[in-house]
């Protein structure tokens, strides 16, 4: 006999199991039949991973006709910009001659603390988000902020590693005072009274790396050719920030030289009013998405320095309570339990073993991490 410990989350996953049928109609039948399912997809296959399985949650749109374009600017070495794109509308940041790092940065237009994150967008996209995929803002809100409408097989995109800067420029190069997408960052956004303090975890464009096997970033030739472009629509009213980067000159990811980038904006039309207004239904809209309105009356700190709140009383949410569910075994079953508490990744147990196996089977059958996708027709 084992003791499953569950919570009231996994109880309510077992309960559903049971309710669909197949696999028993008691929580100890479920996690005994689940478990010898769970077996079998491991024995045809299926990876150790404990996370939940990844499934494109597709939203079907014509590609859509941009409107007139309103602006266009060429970025001379070492400089950037910072410009307002508002909602439908696209942005367009070419490269002019070919092989130039562009550093982007955005901000919600109407609320600063609202920006573009890459670990969202690492979550929930990828490392490499491409065509069809979202670029996301940071918690609590966590939305959609541009959708990748065009972007070039060239535009190798670095969202791990940190913007360039002068400590980088010092360590590297003994060069404290030279050119780098921090400082031309909070060059461009200073036009909208941003500070230094603002920019944050930079989208690399065209940044061309790669991770050796000892972990260490690697810079490689970039490949970026004349017209190669990232076409950007953006999901709600921002500023923009782009800057070439200012590392040029001393390594390879821009090929040892500077060269100027084109930024262009087109009018929103009917149809990316269409796409953004889709998107925004299926993915900006989440019960989960804290707004801006819900922040409104929180404080932003316009002191440096911190205090504690003397009024502060904790209140986070609780774990889920327990509830523990004695499971008959067969002496094969027992066995089989055995082997997986053997392989180490299964608890110490034969009911932590039990648990980890319907779980497993849980998050690869009936839950689903879904990854937002617009595909063109
Ligand atoms: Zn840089």
């Amino acid at each position: 006999m084992a003791l499953v410990e569950l919570h009231e989350t996994q109880a309510g996953f077992v309960d559903r199991v049971a309710a669909d049928g197949g696999h028993g109609s008691t929580r100890a039948e479920v996690l005994r039949s689940v478990l010898l399912t769970h077996v079998n997809d491991r024995l045809a296959g299926a990876p150790a991973y404990v996370g939940g399985t990844p499934e494109l949650d597709v939203l079907e749109s014509p590609f859509p006709a941009y409107g007139e374009k309103r602006w266009e600017t060429t970025l001379e070495p070492v400089t950037g910009k910072a410009v307002p794109v508002m909602r439908g509308e696209v942005l367009r940041i070419e490269q002019v001659e070919g092989g130039t790092c562009v550093d982007f940065n955005a901000f919600n237009l109407h609320d600063h603390k609202e920006f573009l994150d890459c670990g969202f967008t690492r979550s929930f996209q990828s490392f490499d988000p491409r065509r069809g995929e979202f670029i996301w803002t940071n918690a609590p809100r966590g939305r959609p902020m541009f959708g990748i409408l065009e972007i070039a097989d060239t535009c190798e995109l670095d969202i791990v590693g940190h913007r360039c800067n002068r400590v980088l420029d010092e360590l590297g190069w003994d060069m404290p005072v030279h050119a780098n997408c921090q400082d031309s960052l909070a060059e461009a956004i200073r036009e909208y009274r941003l500070t230094p303090d603002d920019v944050h975890d930079s989208f690399n464009l065209w940044m061309a790396t790669t991770i050796d096997d000892s972990g260490r970033r690697r810079f490689k030739w970039n490949p970026a050719q004349r017209g190669d472009r990232i076409d950007l629509v953006a999901m709600f009213d921002v500023l923009a920030a782009a800057v070439i980067c200012g590392l040029g000159d001393l390594v390879g990811i821009n090929n040892f030289t500077f060269t100027p980038i084109r930024l262009e904006i087109y009018s929103r039309s009917p149809d990316t009013e269409r796409l953004v207004d889709a998107a925004e239904e299926r993915w900006g809209r989440m019960a989960s998405q804290v707004k801006s309105d819900e922040l409104a009356d929180v404080p932003v700190l316009a002191s440096r320095a911190l205090e504690r709140d003397p009024d502060y009383v904790p209140s986070y949410r609780p774990a889920p309570a327990t509830t523990t569910v004695e499971v008959e075994l067969s002496a094969d079953e027992e066995r089989v339990l055995d082997g997986l508490v053997a392989t180490g990744v299964y608890g110490d147990s034969a009911g932590e073993a039990l648990r980890a196996a319907f779980m497993r089977w849980c998050n690869s059958h009936l839950t689903r991490v879904r990854r937002p996708f617009v595909e063109f027709r």
